[in-house]
């Protein structure tokens, strides 16, 4: 994560609504945090030198490009871009979905912001769809556990399914699957000294490797579906805990393997090896979210997936950097609209 430059600091709900009173201030924020240094950058040429723009256009943040002539605001490319709702309620919906644990319905937060539920329904997604952004770019090793999970239906079981034994791969009618890959936590503990009282010893708890999961909604479970999508995920020579499912045969071509036969009610081997962690997040999941939204297509599905997985992926950071890391994600491709319903 990029240090940022922030002007202004607060480290809950009620501090950021006084330090960022209206939308200048908010957009100033994200000035700090989307450019080096708050600097103005021109979205076309990335050149630095501008003019800026006097009076109405300098409270929007409004400059002018000396290099191309372009005019352009800190929200060009950002979901905030071509937005009417104004940044200081962005800026509300931002924190509290991302603060929140279990998230915030449509029509909460319509009566929360004094929108209609459709404008925030359109909202949540934006916002949704940048806080799982980061995920591809980085592969994950050390100890990795693989797991699939059935989704949704369009029968009163509209929930995460638990996986049924012996029946991985078939065909589950109206429920979608989805491909779950978790990065093992590696922690040691170390005893130091007290950082106040001499001669006394604490333990302390270190994170060599932060716990992190990424979902893939996939069409079915079979090996040719599932294995491109670890390898593009799981670094070489990594190791990869599974169950006995056929689909990950041949995984150990690249990855050491090792595999729990659920079938014989082992959950952890003798060597240690198990699967926990990434059916806790499954259970975590339906827990966490599934109470909070009411539909949940297979078409969304894996924008909700990405969502929580940002939570649990970073459910170490504070309210205010998970929320200025949300920030910083905002300017990936946004989300017209029509595409979110599905019209061309
Ligand atoms: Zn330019």
């Amino acid at each position: 994560m990029k240090e940022i430059f922030a002007v202004r600091n607060f480290n809950t709900f009620f501090e950021m609504v006084s330090a960022l009173p209206d939308d200048a201030a908010c957009r100033q924020y994200l000035e700090q945090i989307l450019w080096t240094n708050g600097t103005p950058t021109c979205p076309d040429c990335k050149s630095n030198e501008h003019y800026k723009l006097s009076s109405k256009g300098e409270f929007k943040g409004q400059y002018k490009c000396k290099e191309c002539k372009k005019r352009y605001t800190v929200a060009i490319g950002t979901i905030f871009e071509g937005s009417h709702i104004g940044y200081k309620k962005w800026f509300v919906a931002i924190y509290l979905f991302q603060a929140h644990k279990k998230g915030i319905s449509s029509l909460q937060l319509s009566r929360d912001l004094g929108l209609t539920q459709k404008t925030c329904w359109f909202m949540l997604h934006r916002i949704r769809k940048v806080m799982g952004v980061t995920d591809d770019e980085v592969q994950l090793d050390g100890t990795v556990q693989l797991d699939e999970t059935f989704v949704g239906g369009k029968n009163k079981n509209r929930h995460w399914d638990k996986k049924v034994p012996q029946s991985q791969g078939r065909a589950h009618i109206d429920k979608t699957p989805v491909l779950g890959i978790l990065q093992q936590a590696e922690k040691e503990v170390i005893e130091r000294p007290h950082k106040v009282i001499p001669g006394k010893i604490v333990k302390e708890t270190i994170y060599l490797k932060n716990a992190v999961v990424k979902c893939a909604v996939v069409p079915d479970t079979k090996g040719d579906t599932l294995k491109p999508i670890i390898n593009k995920h799981v670094k070489d020579g990594s190791i990869i805990v599974s169950d006995e499912w056929q689909a990950y045969q041949g995984l150990n071509a690249k990855y050491d393997h090792r595999t729990i036969d659920h079938r014989a009610k082992q959950y952890v081997d003798q060597a240690g090896n198990t699967t926990n962690a990434v059916e806790g997040f499954w259970t975590w999941l339906k827990r966490s979210n599934m109470g909070v939204y009411h539909v949940l297509s297979r078409k969304h599905l894996q924008a909700y997936a990405n969502e929580n997985a940002f939570r649990y992926n970073n459910f170490r950071l504070k309210d205010k950097p998970r929320f200025d890391l949300t920030l910083q994600q905002s300017n990936t491709p946004r989300l017209t609209y029509k595409q979110l319903i599905g019209k061309k």
